[in-house]
């Protein structure tokens, strides 16, 4: 084991031994997530899979260091709360307001500052907090509700907020998700799994027991909205960057030659590189093959899988 074998091991070691990762009850942050895997919550399955717990590590640090800054009068830090038996931790609590970091990667933190509906099972989470503290007499039944999102790979320029008026139904629509996982779970019907193959290694830890005997190469519906959404942003990016592609090959064929400036735009074009000297491959092996020597060989790795997202076309 190498130092930094050590280091990893202590970090993880760490995290294992914290209250919120040894927590038995199924959670607010949970109950928007996949329906097999509160299922093996609810069971109290042991995991049969070690799953990188970086990002969480970092999200948790994070957390923890702004609670530290953001205090003042009225403003309380790591409240719990509980409804409908469903226990939570809110991040800040103010006398009329409840706020929850999400720190995240930019591109996720762009795809939801895009597309709002991909907020929902965080909207579920932050409101069923906010229940929790309206009944205890804590929060006033029209407390702001809100999410600040901290992109860990962005600037301050990079943050935002979205904020509304607490809505009950939004806590009940968890309630009720974890209730449906309950009465499925107690009529002996199979639970969604409502994430793909690829996402469950790299996060679940119930992945071999729950998906061990699937093919990893098989295709399959994609249903989680955050994941549909990412696939479409991508697939719309890089139809967006051939096109752009296209036009800057056009537009280059028009304007090559031009020298000066034009408008806000100054233009001209780089020096021609000097001929320089480079092995002769062809009479390199001439040699070797005059000689009766085999040409010395080494082999390098294939080319990584491409990854290709196209539209389906729409029969017609
Ligand atoms: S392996 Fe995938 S489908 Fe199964 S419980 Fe985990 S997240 Fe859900």
């Amino acid at each position: 084991m190498t130092f930094l074998d050590d280091v990893i091991k202590l970090a993880k070691d760490h995290d294992a031994t914290r209250p919120r990762s040894q927590q038995v009850s199924v959670g607010w942050s949970e109950v928007g997530g996949c329906r097999a895997y509160l299922g093996y919550r609810l069971d109290g399955a042991w995991p049969s899979d070690e799953t990188d717990t970086w990002a969480a590590q970092r999200g948790t640090a994070i957390h923890a260091y702004l609670e530290t800054v953001i205090t003042g009068p009225g403003i309380r830090t790591e409240i719990d709360t509980e409804y409908r038996g469903i226990p939570g931790h809110a991040d800040i609590v103010t006398t009329d307001a409840l706020w929850d970091f999400k720190t995240t990667s930019l591109a996720s933190s762009r795809m939801w500052a895009a597309d709002h509906s991909l907020l929902r099972q965080k909207r579920v989470q932050i409101h069923g907090y906010a229940a929790g503290l309206v009944d205890a007499g804590e929060l006033p039944p029209d407390a702001t509700v809100g999410l600040l999102v901290v992109p860990v790979d962005g600037t301050f320029r990079d943050w935002w907020s979205y904020e509304e008026p607490f809505d009950r139904a939004l806590a009940d629509e968890g309630a009720d998700r974890l209730q449906q996982v309950r009465d499925l779970m107690a009529a002996g019907e199979p639970l969604p799994k409502d994430k793909p193959l690829t996402w469950c290694s790299n996060w679940c830890p119930f992945a071999s027991m729950c998906r061990g005997a699937d093919d990893p190469q098989a295709a399959e519906e994609i249903t989680d909205a955050e994941l549909v959404a990412a696939v479409a942003r991508y697939g719309e990016t890089a139809q967006q960057i051939t096109r752009l592609y296209k036009d800057k090959d056009g537009l280059a064929e028009m304007i090559r030659g031009l020298r000066g400036t034009a408008g806000e735009w100054r233009i001209g074009l780089s020096k021609a590189g000097e001929p320089k000297d480079v092995p002769d491959e062809a009479a390199i092996a001439a040699d070797y093959a005059a000689r009766g020597a085999a040409l010395p060989m080494t082999t390098k790795p294939g080319n990584a899988p491409r990854l290709n997202v196209r539209r389906i076309r729409k029969a017609a």
